[in-house]
């Protein structure tokens, strides 16, 4: 569905290095990431409530194999809830969490590692009244990410998960997911995967992507809708309906910078609408991604440097 040679340059320490170095980057990664440090995300974070936005926050960062970098994207999730506290912003806000950013990838005892590391940042969430989803990455980590999820919601029940509808063994996964209480994030999937996997059709994915909303809506949890698609919104709503599901016993979300007049609108109709917003000077592999994922935005990426 992406290109796929983009998701395979999301993961080229060359290409990153090559990419990051532009000065002329910048300008288009600034539609996707909210600024390099704290203070560019609580202006952000600021600004989208002021619009009746929820939010949810990822300190950019993946795939670390160096623990203490691990442990400094731990920190750094501390930080941010701090300072969202001392703001009044903290409360209903979410953090989303890459593992692989908190370690999982270490070799031996990365799962441990990551464990220790997403309790010690779902504690800190919940102190503040907030709350945490785990990002999904590639499905070679979705079992590790299950498990650790299973113990981080067995002291902290409200954390969340991301799920990704283009995988095949999703409908299985959610049939386990879709008990009370248990918050789940249905997208249809950002990574570049085999066939034996996942569904390589944007139509496959598409009604993966609706069946395993039936089972969110029809099951006890609490289902976020992460899709910028408006038929899926459409049709996220018709089944809410049916499931006597009113605003706010779900949930919409998309990614900063990406159809904000339609996050407001939704906003606006009384729908609850979380906004994902990245921020961090990590941002290569996720920027990388949203190119991936709309021919247009590589087009304009490629217009910045001919313009000049
Ligand atoms: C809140 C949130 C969290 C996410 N977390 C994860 C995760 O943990 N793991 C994971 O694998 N994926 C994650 N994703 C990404 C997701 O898997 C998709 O890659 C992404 O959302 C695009 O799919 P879509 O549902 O919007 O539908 P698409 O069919 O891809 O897009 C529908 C329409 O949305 C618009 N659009 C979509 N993407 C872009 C873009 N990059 N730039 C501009 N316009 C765009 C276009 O108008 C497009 O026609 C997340 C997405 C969201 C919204």
């Amino acid at each position: 569905m992406a290109n796929s040679s983009l998701l395979a340059a999301a993961r080229s320490a060359r290409l990153r290095e090559l990419i990051t170095a532009l000065p002329l980057t910048r300008g288009v990664v600034d539609r996707f990431v909210a600024g390099d440090d704290l203070a560019a995300a609580l202006d952000a974070v600021r600004e989208l409530r002021d619009h009746g936005l929820r939010v949810t926050l990822d300190h950019l960062g993946e795939d670390t194999l160096d623990r203490s970098q691990a442990e400094a994207t731990r920190d750094a999730y501390l930080r941010l809830f701090g300072a969202l506290a001392d703001r009044g912003l903290a409360a209903g806000a979410e953090a989303s969490v890459k593992l692989s950013a908190l370690g999982q990838a270490l070799p031996g005892d990365g799962e441990a590692v990551a464990l220790e590391n997403a309790l010690a940042v779902a504690a800190a969430a919940d102190r503040h009244g907030m709350t945490i989803t785990l990002d999904m990455e590639d499905h070679t980590t979705v079992d590790s990410t299950l498990g650790v999820l299973g113990k981080v919601r067995a002291e902290f029940p409200a954390t969340g998960v991301a799920i990704q509808a283009m995988l095949r063994r999703t409908e299985g996964d959610l049939r386990d997911l879709v008990h009370d209480g248990s918050r789940v994030r249905l997208v249809k999937g950002a990574y570049a995967e085999p066939a034996s996997a996942a569904y390589q059709a944007k139509a496959d994915v598409d009604r993966a992507y609706v069946r395993a909303l039936r089972l969110l809506m029809d099951g006890d949890g609490y289902p976020m809708v992460a899709s910028h698609d408006p038929r899926m919104i459409a049709i996220a709503k018709a089944l809410a309906v049916r499931a006597g599901r009113a605003p706010g016993d779900y949930e919409f979300q998309m990614l900063y910078g990406i159809r904000a007049g339609e996050q407001r609108r939704l906003a606006a109709d009384g729908e609850a609408m979380r906004v994902y917003v990245p921020y961090g000077a990590d941002w290569y592999g996720y920027f990388m991604r949203r190119l991936a994922e709309r021919p247009a935005n590589l087009a304009f990426f490629l217009r910045s440097f001919v313009s000049r």
